[in-house]
């Protein structure tokens, strides 16, 4: 296995869910999923504004799924686009059997004339 592979086959999801996403500082919610990306990292102190009172600090490199589907993203990966295609499979196929249905309905009425 390549060292970007070893790399990645460490990445999972985050359990327990950090406090805050490394990236964008959103808190852990219970539907929001996290990925841990194995990297000790200094991002600094959280700390509350006006006494300055640090509430957090973030050594751990875990990313809320919103910034991994934006990082994707932007190297042109589209997380969504299975879905998309699958609904719109299914629309297609709807549509081609009322057309059918119509069709067949037509057909009858025709030869009844
Ligand atoms: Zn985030």
């Amino acid at each position: 296995m390549s060292a970007i592979g070893e790399r990645v086959a460490r990445f999972k999801i985050s359990d327990p869910k950090p406090a805050r996403c490394a990236a964008c500082f959103c808190s852990a919610d219970a539907t929001t999923r996290f990925v841990d990306l194995d990297a000790h990292i200094d991002r600094g102190a959280i700390v509350e504004d006006g006494s300055g009172a640090v509430i957090d600090s973030i050594d751990e490199l875990h990313l809320c799924e919103n910034c991994v589907n934006n990082a994707a993203e932007t190297l042109d990966y589209k997380p969504g686009l299975h879905q998309t295609h699958l609904r719109l499979n299914r629309e297609l196929m709807r549509e081609r059997d009322e057309l059918r249905q119509e069709n067949r309905i037509l057909r009858q009425l025709v030869g009844e004339q």
